[in-house]
Parts: structure tokens; C-alpha cells; sequence
């Protein structure tokens, strides 16, 4: 795989150390930490997040509607503090209101004070 910028302009984010996880959507090459990427494509950072904590069942996304406005909610509070990294949008998204964690705080506490 080749750090080689191609022809195409379609970007994906996948889950990376230090960031480095853009990649050409088209052609797959890898682009690595791209700060621009990070604040030009950031819905697409936010999406590429959010879609593998939703396939590693760390989190339910009920369905794209709440997809979309999650998406919007990380976004806003990323430009607010003016944030761009995979750390800060990943403690965004557990953040989030909108998804549909099935047991909340309290049903923890309860479990873990009975032991
Ligand atoms: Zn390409």
C-alpha cells in the first residue's frame, strides 16, 4: 500500500493509531494522519468512528436518522473545541444521548453493589 496521493477524491476514515487512518475510498490507498482530512472530511472521520463502535457492538445505533444526528451532535461539539482527533470524537460519541445504550449508570451501580 502506498502513501502515494491518487487521482480519486472519495475518503474514508478507519480506526487508526495516532490518527493515521484515512485511506482513498476508491482505489484504497492509504493517506495515513491527514489534519486537513481531519477538519475538511470530519463528517466522514465521525462516520468511519461511529460505524465500527456500532459493528463491534460497543455501541447501537438504532438507524440512520440517529446516525445522522449523532453525527451532526459530535460534529458541532468537535468544532466547539475545535477537536479533530479519534480520542476526542470516540469520548463524544459514548457522550451521546441519543444511543440506545439498553442498561444505564444506575442499573450498573445496582448490579455491582450487590456483590
Ligand atoms: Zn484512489
Amino acid at each position: 500500500m502506498s502513501n502515494e496521493p491518487c487521482e480519486h477524491i472519495n475518503v474514508q476514515y478507519y480506526p487508526a493509531l495516532n490518527d493515521a487512518g484515512w485511506r482513498c475510498l476508491d482505489c484504497n490507498t492509504e493517506f495515513g494522519f491527514r489534519p486537513d482530512l481531519d477538519k475538511g472530511q470530519l463528517d466522514m472521520k465521525i462516520f468511519g468512528l461511529l460505524h465500527d463502535l456500532n459493528e463491534g457492538h460497543f455501541v447501537y445505533v438504532a438507524n440512520g436518522t440517529t446516525g445522522a444526528v449523532i453525527q451532526e451532535n459530535i460534529r458541532l461539539e468537535c468544532e466547539k473545541a475545535q477537536r479533530y482527533d479519534q480520542q476526542f470524537i470516540i469520548q463524544q460519541i459514548m457522550k451521546e444521548p441519543n444511543l440506545n445504550f439498553e442498561m444505564d449508570d444506575d442499573y450498573y451501580k445496582k448490579r455491582w453493589q450487590i456483590l
